[in-house]
């Protein structure tokens, strides 16, 4: 199996990359982000709950996010491996997710951390909010408070695994084919 973490605060691509790839790697996709979306969309009573935690700009709690996660790796087992693509978010949600690979006889490969200055995000996620109609996007003061959440308890995340030597650091400013290179690059030296 093959476990890809691709890490960074919002806006920095990490949705563009993971399509990629996903193709040229063959693994499964692991977005919290589209999971809670997709129950939102559902109405369930998780979807409704974690609404209110998104529309704020604020993390979902931990226990509602890794359960997710855990029934998507039980129903995906048989995959060659993952991209976790905004999870783990806090350093219980990596510390989870540990246990979780542990018990599927698997681990972490690398995290791909990709950054870019907040300027740029602001820039980003107000353009991305006019076309795709998502309210965390449209409103500059929940866009900060994102931002906010995203250094307090997510960006601890990096040295977790900067101990562990597997974070790598890539310039997510540039063209879009440029930065997909750089990460499949890094990839690939977990294939050899
Ligand atoms: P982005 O990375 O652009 O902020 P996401 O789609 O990944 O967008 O996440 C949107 C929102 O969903 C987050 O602001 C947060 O409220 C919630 N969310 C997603 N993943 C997690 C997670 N792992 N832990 C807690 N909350 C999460």
């Amino acid at each position: 199996m093959l476990n890809i973490i691709l890490f960074g605060p919002p806006g920095a691509g990490k949705g563009t990359q993971s399509e990629g790839l996903l193709n040229k790697y063959g693994l499964k996709h692991i977005s919290t982000g589209d999971l809670l979306r997709a129950e939102r969309k559902s109405g369930t009573t998780l979807g409704l709950e974690a609404d209110k935690f998104i529309s704020a700009g604020d993390l979902v709690p931990d226990s509602v996010v890794i359960g997710m996660v855990e029934n998507f790796m039980t129903a995906n087992h048989d995959s060659e491996g993952f991209i976790f693509d905004g999870f783990p978010r806090t350093i219980p949600q990596a510390e989870a997710l540990d246990i979780l690979l542990e018990k599927h006889n698997t681990k972490i490969h690398v995290v791909l951390g990709l950054e870019v200055d907040e300027d740029e995000l602001v820039k980003r996620l107000l353009l991305r909010g006019e076309s795709s109609g998502r309210a965390d996007d449209k409103d500059e003061s929940t866009i900060r408070n994102r931002f906010q959440e995203y250094e307090n308890k997510t960006l601890p995340i990096k040295s977790y695994y900067s101990k562990l030597d597997k974070y790598v650091v890539v310039q997510g400013i540039g063209e879009i084919q440029e930065i997909f290179s750089q990460l499949c690059s890094h990839v690939d030296e977990c294939l050899k």
